[in-house]
């Protein structure tokens, strides 16, 4: 039975002469696997659809326990995404993202996400570390993990310096902390405990936004580069304690980004 999907090829492993794996990121079913028979081969119509990174509509069919591609169709190809090597990197951590999480029902709203990111990591119009980092906190809202970080979740001040609570998904403000720490509730030394990072507001501000704005806008705020710094590492240490590990492709982007 033939039946069609579009997504975003996430990964890809040739097989034989001409054949190729492919992992495609779905908006129908998320991430799937199917043979590609021939799409190496030069005169194949699949060739140009089922490279890594290639967004477009494919129609498979099933036999036996494995799917194969019977048509493949580019869509958008992100091609420049090649350009720089850091860009690359940071391409390879999202498909990894995208071949470790699994999601229900919020495959679309991923998809897109993941396609807004690569299109800007090929425009080359944000810098990589905003782009990471949107992309970071976005998928952990998207996935379940939306963390609250508008008020300080005990007075629900707004206002000044605000400490993230990584593993509560919450934010805590200065004199609710210092009250907890006077109180020995809390370690007076924020550092002393990993699962804690500081928010400048404007670090804050740009979580909320991440978070919440629509996502054909999600690139478009401005910060300082310190706000920048904290907001990027919010996003990734956030994104990563509710995954439970690191990635191989995260270790390699920040070797490159060196
Ligand atoms: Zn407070």
């Amino acid at each position: 039975m033939l039946f069609e999907v579009r997504g975003l090829v996430i990964r890809t492993v040739d097989i034989k002469e001409t054949d190729r794996l492919v992992t495609i990121f779905t908006e129908e079913r998320g991430a799937i696997s199917a043979l590609a028979r021939g799409a190496r081969s030069l005169k194949s119509r699949k060739l140009a659809a089922t490279m890594q990174f290639c967004y477009g509509n494919y129609v498979l069919y099933q036999q036996g326990d494995k799917l194969w591609v019977k048509e493949a169709e580019l869509i958008e190809s992100f091609f420049d995404i090649r350009q720089t090597i850091e860009g690359l990197a940071l391409a390879n951590y999202i498909a990894e993202i995208l071949s470790d999480v699994t999601v229900e029902e919020a495959e679309r709203d991923l998809l897109r996400l993941s396609l807004n990111t690569l299109y800007a990591i090929a425009k080359g119009r944000y810098s990589l570390d905003k782009i990471k980092a949107v992309f970071e906190i976005r998928t952990a809202s998207i996935i379940g993990f939306m963390p609250d970080v508008i008020f300080c979740h005990k007075c629900h001040g707004k206002d000044g310096d605000f400490f993230f609570d990584i593993m509560g998904g919450v934010i805590e403000c200065r004199e609710c902390r210092d009250k907890a720490i006077l109180e020995r509730e809390l370690p007076s030394d924020p550092h002393e405990s990993k699962i804690i990072t500081i928010l400048s507001p404007g670090a804050k501000d740009a979580l909320g936004y991440a978070i919440y704005s629509p996502l054909e806008k999600v690139f478009s705020f401005n910060l300082s580069d310190e706000d920048m710094r904290l907001f990027s590492r919010a996003a990734e240490e956030y994104l990563l304690n509710q995954l439970g590990h690191s990635y191989k492709t995260l270790d390699f982007y920040r070797e490159v980004k060196r």
